[in-house]
């Protein structure tokens, strides 16, 4: 049997696997790739299990009293399956108008997907409705460095650089737990004598090996940074002719940073002046130095503010731009990066341009072969559509695609009241999810190792995604369906199903913006292991390393933004005293909808454990396993208690790859990115009755 060298279904590290198909199943082992070098988590090594899951939806499903969701879902052909979608379509857009129908993408999609996708809904729908899941990603670290920096490539230079670093800060990462083969670079710095400094509520695995762990209040990260800034300025560290000669605006952060003097900086984290001092100095002086942020810092209502006070921390002490140094953010899920430089973002065309800029609609108009005017305008963020589904002026027809917004979407249970009050939803899955529960209809969709396509991982390398098996018979790609669907709503021809024909499309669409594809070809992928963006030409070698000669800004100077602190949209008070904060678990992935039908990981971690203080528990009542609801203005959860020290007493943990967290988070949004403040919100805790997980 032949072997497929191919990446795994699920982080943004994107380990390289190979797989080989044998009787009964695929035989699934670790390749020796460039990012992981040899190593898998048990998720990667458990990922073939989902290929013949059981649970593996198979035929398209409607219900079988059409119109009434609380009817069972029953298989039915694609032919019907589609006349039904295409229906309540045509019926919406009369009634209401085109924006009346939109779709919701996601982060795990291949680049020619989350294309594809973007441009069904602006050249079949002409519609202006469509996010993503990535909004509740990655968009505030994005929209910081986009406008700090001019581009946002989560890593501007190879994971690899990572391990040659002397000093490391990890801000709300835990890549021990999220992605451990990454850790393998951490671990060699160390060996080599690099010193990492974690800042997380929680005593992380990341954190337990650290040299330093700064253990601030959730949602105070920013006051932490600036705090750090103010010590560099007091001490001479800031890299003064680094920032006169490659940046501007420094005049600004340099006022606001006054009044965070170390004392006012403690009262507000929570974190000793001693490690604030340690910190600032180790970033400075044993260098070469790196920041890096992840979601702790990025899912709050500040999250765009919070990444920029990191940033302007790094471009203080000069680490931008020069080698084995830097500022980036680790990208969470598969093709979070592909998937947010495309055209799945509401306000969003292909190769990071921008829907509103008439230079962008001209060219990727002309590559569409449509008239600019044709293009709609940009539409609504992901939960700002969500908010408005079913409403006079909202979104009445919804496609979901590789997105289980009933889970992952904050407030959940106010996004479910949403999804049902929609005239028809349609999810497209591979296995029945807690959304495509919900929807009219379900179709059944390719798995990663049943399809070809490109991922673009968190260091902006461009992978293929490789084909090993065919998908099962009944079981169609989303970019079939797209096309489908396109030449049912009489705009096929501008569509294909080819992914080789998509990429190279893209490659075109993108040309001439800032994640320009142009001259990354499959051939290249294969030959180089990968191809960094931007690549504008087949004879350009990529873009291992950004920002050593500029930055794409006007001037090519990154710009300092002023920005301060300010509480969270939600405080603990008397009814609801203790902060929440959200996260993830080793052995799970996203909402669940996978990880949680894996044998291994299930028994490794059947189900989701509030993590505790000993200190709070004793206060409710609460001893180790015992059942506990956690409640916010929100909802209610009731999860097992997990007592462990390494939490500030004033917080507890609950991880989202379960429903429950969700029904408790406050969404609350970020006014530049949209993200909404998963990260805290305020609880009240007490003993629950012996019965179980429920959510309310
Ligand atoms: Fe897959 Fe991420 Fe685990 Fe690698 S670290 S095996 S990409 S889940």
């Amino acid at each position: 049997m032949t072997a497929t060298q191919t990446h795994c279904p699920y982080c943004a590290l994107q380990c390289g696997m190979t797989l080989t198909p044998e009787i009964p199943r695929v035989r699934l082992e670790p390749a020796d790739f460039p990012v992981n070098r040899g190593g898998l988590c048990a998720k990667g090594f458990s990922a073939a299990d989902l290929l013949d899951h059981p649970d593996r939806l198979l035929t398209p499903l409607v219900r079988k009293e059409p119109g009434n969701r609380d009817s069972p879902l029953r298989e039915a052909s694609w032919e019907e399956a589609y006349s039904l979608i295409v229906a309540a379509i045509g019926k919406s857009r009369e009634r209401y108008g085109n924006d009346s129908v939109g779709a919701f993408g996601g982060g795990g999609l291949t680049n020619e997907k989350a294309y594809a996708l973007g441009k069904f809904v602006r050249v079949a729908l002409r519609s202006s409705a469509i996010d993503y899941n990535g909004r509740f990603c990655m968009s505030s670290a994005a929209t910081a460095a986009n406008r700090s920096l001019g581009v946002d490539r989560g890593l501007p230079f190879p994971l690899a650089d990572v391990a040659k670093a002397r000093t490391v800060l990890l801000v709300g990462a835990n890549p021990a737990d999220a992605m451990p083969p990454s850790m393998q670079y951490l671990d060699e710095g160390r060996a080599a004598g690099a010193k990492h400094i974690v800042v997380d509520p929680r005593r992380t695995n990341t954190a337990a090996g650290a040299y330093l762990h700064l253990q601030p209040s959730p949602g105070t990260d920013l006051a932490l940074a600036n705090g750090l800034l103010h010590i560099a300025l007091k001490e001479g560290l800031v890299d003064s002719a680094f920032v006169e000669e490659r940046t501007e605006g420094f005049a600004g952060v340099r006022a606001a940073v006054n009044s965070y003097w170390p004392e006012r900086v403690e009262r507000i984290t929570g974190v000793p002046e001693a490690q604030l001092r340690e910190t600032v100095r180790l970033l400075a002086t044993e260098t070469p130095s790196m920041i890096l942020t992840a979601r702790g810092a990025e899912q709050h209502s500040n999250g765009t503010d919070t990444a920029q006070a990191w940033l302007n921390l790094a471009l203080a002490l000069g680490l931008v731009g020069r080698p084995f140094s830097g500022y980036g953010t680790i990208t969470g899920q598969g093709n979070g990066q592909g998937g947010r430089e495309h055209g799945q973002k509401a306000d969003q065309l292909p190769g990071y341009r921008r829907l509103d800029d008439p230079a962008a609609r001209a060219h990727v108009a002309g590559v569409w072969g449509i008239d600019p005017d044709e293009l709609p305008m940009p539409g609504l963020s992901a939960y700002e559509m969500l908010d408005r589904l079913g409403t006079d002026g909202g979104v009445r027809v919804l496609m979901v695609l590789a997105s289980n917004i009933a889970v992952s979407a904050p407030h959940s249970n106010h996004v479910i009241e949403r999804l049902r009050s929609l005239d028809f939803l349609v999810v497209s899955d591979i296995f029945e999810s807690e959304t495509a529960a919900l929807a009219d209809v379900v179709l059944p969709t390719a798995q990663w190792a049943e399809e070809e396509g490109t991922m673009t991982n968190l260091e902006g390398r461009v992978l293929r995604r490789r084909r090993a098996l065919p998908p099962p018979p009944m079981v169609k790609p989303d970019l079939t369906v797209l096309a489908d669907l396109a030449e049912l709503l009489g705009r096929g021809r501008f569509f294909t199903d080819d992914p080789r024909a998509v990429f190279d499309e893209l490659r075109r669409a993108s040309a001439g913006g800032l994640a320009d594809y142009n001259g990354i070809t499959w051939e290249r992928i294969d030959a180089e292991q990968g191809v960094f963006w931007p690549c504008p030409s087949e004879d350009h070698p990529g873009t291992p390393r950004l920002f050593a000669d500029g930055f794409p800004r006007p001037g090519g100077r990154a710009k300092f933004i002023r920005v301060e602190h300010r509480d969270a949209a939600e405080l603990p008070d008397t009814t609801y005293p203790y902060v929440l904060t959200t996260g993830r678990n080793m052995q799970h992935y996203q909402s669940g909808t996978q990880t949680r039908r894996v044998k291994a990981l299930t028994v490794a971690l059947p189900e989701p454990r509030a993590e505790i203080h000993p200190d709070l528990a004793r206060r409710h009542g609460i001893a180790d396993g015992d059942l506990v609801e956690l409640r916010s203005r929100r909802g209610a959860a009731t999860l097992r208690a997990r007592l462990s020290d390494g939490i500030r007493p004033d917080t507890v943990f609950a991880p989202f790859h379960w429903p429950g967290a969700n029904a408790l988070t406050n969404p609350a949004l970020d006014p530049h990115s949209k993200m909404p403040a998963f990260k805290v919100c305020a609880v009240s805790i007490a003993p629950a009755a012996p019965e179980g997980t429920q959510i309310r």
